[in-house]
């Protein structure tokens, strides 16, 4: 099979504090240089200087909601709607504008995220298709501890535990058993979908006294056409995974802001598979891809690479106290796409 790699682009949280010394970005050539003084955060000054460049397809910078969709959004649907998987996802330290840019500021029009531009999107095209007949649905997943949530389920998140697992079938699609779907007719239905698997997940947050920063979510949408005018052709079918990812921050945190070692060690374990299978997946001399060592990186399986669009964004924070979460999850994405 073609082996696809996959999308990395930065996008900056806007800041009045930028850290303007220590971070320069040069939107011309999408690089990034960061400097700092060694020890820094221990307030020794030796003068000497640590130094990372690093250059992306993509920076993002300050740049506004529409102009993200349009760069990380609008290429994927109509791929989609021809019978191709996709996979967004974003990735950063809680903070830097993970569900901002998936899901957007709540009330005002314009600071709508990639998940209901997609929306609004997707079914302009499946009204455009006249001699297409398209289904779409939706489903909505958390995993917290790898364990799965259906978030739009009737049943209560704590009352749910093992009632979802994810199956293959012998195609290699990927399957969640017990998982509800939801079929939308428009994008009313599906934007009110978003918002009650939202609600569910914050009042899941009290229930099981988590952050949502804590979690993985995905968003997924189903899509199902086939012609009104050959009754043979087959019917194609295809998905979008739009995933907010656990907040990247390094465990050295936990104390302050309450994370126990075990959810600090889910995140950390499950975000570094995630890392494993996108390498393995874009290296053209790697067959075996380890993808069953968690539940995110299972359930993306027929999703990620291969001929599927993959698109990471990674969300920075450019202030100086979060320089070293800058420069982790710059290096981050910087590991994604080599090969
Ligand atoms: P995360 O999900 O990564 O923890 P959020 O998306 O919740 O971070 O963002 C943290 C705060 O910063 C929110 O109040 C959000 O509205 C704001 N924010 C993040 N990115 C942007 C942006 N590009 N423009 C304006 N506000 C932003
Ligand atoms: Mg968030």
């Amino acid at each position: 099979m073609e082996k696809e790699t996959i999308k990395v682009v930065i996008r900056t949280r806007p800041t009045a504090h930028f850290a303007s010394k220590n971070i320069k970005i040069d939107s011309e050539n999408n690089s990034i240089t960061i400097t700092k003084l060694k020890d820094e955060e221990m307030g020794v000054i030796n003068n000497q200087q640590e130094s990372w460049q690093f250059k992306y397809s993509k920076i993002l910078h300050n740049s506004s909601q529409e102009d993200v969709f349009d760069y990380c959004g609008r290429p994927v649907i109509s791929s989609i709607v021809e019978g191709y998987n996709g996979t967004i996802m974003c990735y950063g330290q809680t903070g830097a504008g993970k569900t901002f840019s998936m899901t957007g500021g709540p009330s005002n029009y314009k600071y709508r995220g990639i998940i209901p531009r997609t929306l609004s999107l997707m079914f302009q095209e499946v009204d455009s298709r006249f001699d297409q007949q398209v289904t779409v649905r939706v489903s909505y997943i958390e995993i917290y501890n790898e364990l799965m949530f259906d978030l739009l389920s009737p049943i209560p998140t704590h009352e749910q535990s093992g009632n979802i697992s994810i199956v293959e079938d012998i195609s290699g699609n990927i399957k969640v058993k017990g998982l509800t779907m939801h079929a939308c007719a428009n994008e009313e239905e599906a934007l009110s979908l978003l918002f009650e698997g939202d609600t569910n997940r914050t009042v899941s947050q009290h229930e099981l006294n988590k952050n949502s920063s804590r979690s993985h979510c995905i968003f997924t949408l189903h899509v199902e056409s086939k012609s009104r005018v050959e009754s043979t052709e087959k019917v194609h079918v295809s998905k979008l995974h739009l995933v907010d990812l656990a907040g990247s921050e390094r465990t050295k945190k936990t104390g302050s802001s309450g994370i126990t070692l075990k959810e600090a060690a889910f995140i950390n374990k499950s975000l570094s598979f995630l890392e494993q299978v996108v390498v393995a997946v874009c290296d053209k001399h790697r067959d075996h891809v380890p993808y069953r060592q968690s539940k995110l990186t299972n359930l993306l399986k027929d999703s990620i690479g291969g001929n599927c669009k993959t698109l990471m964004i990674a969300n920075i924070w450019p202030e100086i106290s979060n320089l070293e979460e800058t420069i982790s999850t710059c290096k981050f994405a910087t590991r994604m796409m080599r090969v």
